[in-house]
């Protein structure tokens, strides 16, 4: 699978400073702290107005931390990031839209995209079975000449009476309709991409759910991917997660119980 972060957060620090000046405030920022991370910070520190004298000593890190282990966690949705998913299956992504909040989809229409060329995403679990390989390899090819056969025949039925005088919306939606016909043959390994707007507080609910099962290999590897991306970019609001080698070559995303502040 291969990940793009098209969209990470950022922060117009003239407008902070300005913020500052306009109310006689003073923010003792953390050396080499990110924005993600400081956006959250600000945010915080807003919410109490905790600045200048009524600033803590705490580092970024900390302050993130308490933030999470009081439950404030709704200021972390601060920090978005945009991402676009591809070389992923139909499988993958039918749990991934599952979540609702603080997450945005727009994913790759099997209507609108002719999947005559489709492609399929080899199940990790297949590897090391090289006759499950070919029984996965001859039934995906199968699934997909159906498509084109169904996809080809519905076509020539359906267009020979439409006239090129026919409005577009018209054939658009006879091309919609012999997909929608022909989709229905795809296999749930069908590969597919998706554009994810995804806030940080959602972002460690799915890092949190959906990065440790242990019998989804595409899950954890996307998930790893995520928290590998995530990590550079806002080290304090992801890092109680890691990732680690399950023995058998893919990751596993887990969770520190304490928070290491350090
Ligand atoms: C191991 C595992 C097995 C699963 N098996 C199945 C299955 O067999 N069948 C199936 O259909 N799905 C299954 N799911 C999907 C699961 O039920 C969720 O739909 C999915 O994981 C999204 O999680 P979520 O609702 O926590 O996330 P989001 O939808 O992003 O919601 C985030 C959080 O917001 C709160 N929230 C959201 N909506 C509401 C609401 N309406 N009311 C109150 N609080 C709300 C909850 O605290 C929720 O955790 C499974 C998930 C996992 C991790």
């Amino acid at each position: 699978m291969q990940l793009y972060v098209i969209s990470r957060p950022t922060i117009d620090w003239q407008a902070v400073e300005r913020f500052l000046h306009d109310h006689a405030a003073e923010w003792r920022r953390t050396p080499e702290s990110t924005a993600p991370d400081e956006l959250v910070e600000l945010a915080g520190r807003l919410c109490y107005f905790s600045f200048g004298t009524h600033q803590s000593p705490r580092s970024n890190r900390a302050y993130i931390a308490n933030l999470i282990m009081r439950g404030h966690d709704s200021v972390l949705e601060h920090s978005v990031w945009t991402f676009i998913l591809s070389g992923v299956s139909r499988a993958f992504t039918h749990q991934l839209v599952r979540h609702r909040v603080g997450v945005s989809f727009s994913q790759l229409s099997q209507q609108y995209y002719d999947e005559a060329n489709a492609e399929f995403v080899p199940p990790p679990e297949l590897r090391g079975h090289p006759s499950l390989e070919d029984v996965w390899q001859s039934s995906v090819e199968h699934s997909l000449n159906a498509y084109r056969l169904i996809a080809q025949e519905l076509h020539s039925e359906s267009f020979s009476g439409i006239s090129s005088k026919d409005a577009t919306e018209k054939q658009t939606e006879v091309k919609r309709a012999i997909r929608s016909a022909a989709r229905s043959v795809l296999p749930n390994a069908t590969e597919t991409k998706v554009v994810m707007t995804i806030n940080a507080r959602a972002l460690r609910h799915f890092f949190k759910i959906r990065g440790s099962i242990v019998g989804d290999a595409e899950m954890r590897i996307v998930a790893a991917k995520l928290l590998d991306s995530v990590l550079l970019d806002a080290p304090s609001l992801f890092g109680d997660f890691y990732a680690e080698d399950m023995g058998d070559g893919s990751p596993i995303v887990r969770q520190r119980e304490a928070y290491d502040v350090a």
